[in-house]
């Protein structure tokens, strides 16, 4: 496993995290085997969504004894009514979910404390950031010690865009896959996180399972933005885990990725992802296959491989796509860090041949020399 930075959180984070949302209803049994094989493969963050009585038990029982090995999340406003899953953002029923939440598990804190699921930007102005609403009880637990760090979860870009500019939140909670590669204003929004150091947790890695049906036509609509949208779409073949994975671990600004799991079986086919070859991980053919991708744009997809200057094509890129949106000391610092940059391009132009993509890779190479000159 390895493991990246939660953005100004400065904690240490598995790349590839656990969603215990489809492991609600399950036994105890497998629960614990599930949480307790994750842990012992180095998987340290657990997104627990439900705040069910009955769900939270099995997992508190399943952590016992890791609370030190596990980053502790909850979402504020996710609670239980009638047995059900509600929404609820009464600053009673979110209080008493919580303090019911920590005595559940057995603990004094929780590390992330996420405002559950903010649907769009006026949303977020008006029902989150209103005096004495959710946020402000969310820094009222922070004062307290209850919660180390805020965080929010929503499936709009808007809202992460207008979150990274608050202030206020450490780490975004967001739906990054496979389908929403070309969505307008992500990766711009993607390096604001990075820019303003928030931790960025991938949820929805899967699209919700939807990439696994192989050649089944669904609609992805509701995956690529967030929203209702129709976007009818034949699954290709070859989508896999690893392949999932590895592309949301190369976006900009990324940290984790979240993928829910529902038996040991889908919990090893996650973890795979640790062992995988560079051929296993290579998504560039599916993502062209989606064509959800943008002509000429890099995707960090390495496919271009192997560069005969030793250049590492696809994370120079990254880090030069950060730097346009402003090139800071931690951006430069981050570049001066390659053993071999963009300045040792010999201008070959093998890496052409080989993208799929059709990125320009010996003009983006000269433009990133002069960036960085
Ligand atoms: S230049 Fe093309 S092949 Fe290389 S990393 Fe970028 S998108 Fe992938
Ligand atoms: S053109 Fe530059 S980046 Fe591409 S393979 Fe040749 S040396 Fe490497």
């Amino acid at each position: 496993m390895k493991y990246r930075t939660l953005g100004r959180t400065g904690l240490k984070i598995s790349e590839v995290s656990i969603g215990t949302e489809w492991l609600e209803k399950k036994s105890p049994e497998l629960i614990t085997s599930v949480i307790r094989k994750a842990i012992e493969n180095g998987v340290n963050y657990f997104d627990i969504i439900f705040n069910f009585e009955e769900h939270l038990t099995k997992v508190s029982k399943a952590i016992e004894g890791y609370r030190d090995k596990v980053v502790l999340v909850h979402h504020l406003g996710s609670s239980e009514y009638k047995g059900k899953y509600k929404k609820n953002r009464s600053i009673k029923s979110c209080t008493n979910t919580f303090e019911k939440y920590l005595e559940i598990m057995n603990t004094d804190y929780v590390d992330i404390l996420h405002v559950h699921f903010v649907l769009g930007p006026t949303n977020f102005e008006e029902k989150i950031l209103k005096p004495n609403g959710p946020l402000d009880l969310a820094l009222k637990f922070k004062a307290e010690g209850k919660a180390k760090f805020i965080g929010i979860s929503t499936h709009s870009l808007g809202v992460v865009e207008a979150a990274a500019k608050n202030g206020n939140f450490d780490v975004i909670m967001y739906q990054i896959n496979l389908t929403n590669n070309a969505l307008p204003n992500r990766n711009e929004v993607l390096a604001l996180c990075a820019q303003e150091n928030i931790g960025v947790v991938a949820m929805k890695p899967y699209a919700g399972g939807i990439l696994f049906r192989k050649n089944a036509k669904v609609n992805l609509g509701g995956y690529r933005t967030g929203g209702m949208g129709l976007e009818k779409k034949t699954i290709p073949e070859k989508v896999t885990p690893t392949k999932c994975l590895h592309y949301i671990l190369s976006q900009v600004g990324v940290t984790t990725a979240v993928p829910g799991v529902a038996s040991i079986e889908e919990l090893d086919a996650t973890l795979a992802y640790c062992t995988a070859t560079e051929e296993e991980k290579d998504y560039s053919l599916i993502l062209k296959e989606f064509d959800e991708y943008i002509t000429g744009e890099c995707v960090y997809c390495n496919h271009c491989q192997p560069c005969p200057a030793d250049i590492d094509i696809g994370r120079v890129f990254k880090v030069f796509d950060q730097a346009k949106i402003e090139l800071t000391e931690e951006i430069k610092a981050k570049y001066n860090e390659f053993e071999v940059n963009a300045s040792d391009c010999t201008e070959c132009g093998e890496c052409e041949e080989r993208c799929p993509f059709d990125v320009e890779v010996i003009n983006k190479m000269a433009e990133t020399v002069k960036l960085f000159q």
